[in-house]
């Protein structure tokens, strides 16, 4: 029978052939691949689309959040505050700075940062706090910036998963002083290969970060700081151009990919679906369930999928105080039990805008046969 992957590029490479070959061919006539016409383009195009006045682009999302946090005076000595339970990138821009990750448990029905959190971990060296909007869906954003501003924190956000999402109608991006976006190939939003940007409303930060990324120059061969190579270039950039006028059509099919699943799976034991409130808008970078049961039930199920040639994910399996990086040599479990649970119960199931139908009933039929199988 035929495999169903996680994720399938080409197939969406396919449908984008004649529009890429195109825009690859302008920049290769055009021979100019650092910080030209099409980065700059794109940067407008994507300041638009997140509702924000400027965008800069820079060569990941990593950088884009280190970025961001740096611009905004993060540096030794501070902390900043950012969930447990994400992608190791998010706290790597936070430490690349010199700055030190406080942990925070997530709210179990959103896998996003637990707001209240915010009061219990902040210290007199708190200088930022960064929400993530994992798996595509925003954070709880209001009572994350009432708290921050109430201690005078800056929000930036980590937005890699939930490019076009919207919380209260407002677009992820544009909730905080300054926000990271990546396209890392798999997101949403994927470049031909590493690519990032961050967005403000603040004419200052995005000035800042423009010098930054080109080695602190503020004019030809001068330089005030020292700054880094983070350009986003423009084969990259023309890629996203193409890209940028689907994403809001893959959007609404990975949300109709969704509802689907929904109907097919909503009401099983042992098995708890994806929620957005009324307020917030999911866009399904990735559709996690969470496999409730004993202990190791989700990587058995993660098994048996594979074994009838089905893909399925697991972001992640390891919260970062549970990383060596970050766990000190310490045994620090049971710190974050939230988040905890989570990495030991989320499974991914495959989502993608040429996802077909039958894909989806055929997932959801295995799901249901391992589910009483490991049960
Ligand atoms: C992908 C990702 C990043 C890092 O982006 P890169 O472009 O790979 O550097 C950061 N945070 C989260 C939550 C991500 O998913």
């Amino acid at each position: 029978m035929e495999k169903i992957p996680l994720l399938d590029l080409r197939e969406q490479y396919r449908t984008l052939r004649g529009e890429i070959r195109v825009a690859l061919d302008e920049v290769l006539e055009s021979q100019q691949f650092i910080l030209g016409p099409q980065g700059a383009l794109l940067e407008q195009e994507l300041a638009a689309y997140c509702d924000t006045r400027h965008a800069v682009g820079l060569a990941n999302g990593t950088d884009a959040l280190t970025l961001s946090l740096g611009a905004c005076g993060v540096g030794p000595g501070d902390e900043v505050i950012v969930p447990a339970f994400t992608f190791v990138a998010s706290a790597t821009a936070i430490v690349r700075l010199g700055a030190r990750p406080v942990f925070a448990d997530i709210d179990p029905a959103t896998f996003n940062l637990r707001p209240e959190e915010i009061d219990a971990r902040r210290t007199a060296r708190t200088k930022a706090v960064m929400p993530v909007h994992l798996y595509g869906l925003p954070a709880e954003m209001d009572t994350i910036n009432e708290l921050a501003a109430r201690h005078g924190l800056i929000v930036v956000e980590d937005n890699a998963q939930a490019i076009g999402a919207r919380y209260r109608g407002r677009r992820t991006g544009s909730l905080g002083a300054v926000c990271g976006i990546s396209f890392y190939p798999t997101k949403n939003l994927g470049a031909y290969g590493d690519a990032g940007m961050m967005v403000t409303n603040s004419e200052e930060i995005a000035a800042k970060i423009r010098c930054l990324r080109d080695h602190g120059q503020t004019g030809k061969y001068v330089s005030s700081e020292a700054g880094w190579n983070s350009r986003l270039d423009e084969i990259q950039a023309a890629v996203l151009r193409v890209k940028l006028r689907h994403l809001d059509d893959w959007t609404m099919t990975r949300q109709a990919h969704a509802r689907r699943y929904e109907k097919l799976l909503g009401g099983l034991p042992g098995l708890s679906l994806p929620r957005a409130a009324t307020h917030t808008e999911h866009i399904y970078h990735l559709y996690t369930v969470r496999v409730e049961g004993k202990s190791g039930r989700r990587d058995r199920v993660h098994d048996l999928l594979a074994g009838r040639g089905i893909s399925t994910g697991v972001y992640y399996p390891v919260p970062l105080h549970l990383q060596p990086l970050y766990s000190g040599g310490k045994d620090r479990r049971g710190e974050f039990p939230v988040a905890e649970e989570a990495a030991e119960q989320v499974l991914s199931l495959p989502i993608f805008p040429e996802l077909s139908n039958e894909r989806i009933e055929r997932v959801s039929e295995a799901l249901k046969d391992v589910l009483r199988e490991t049960d």
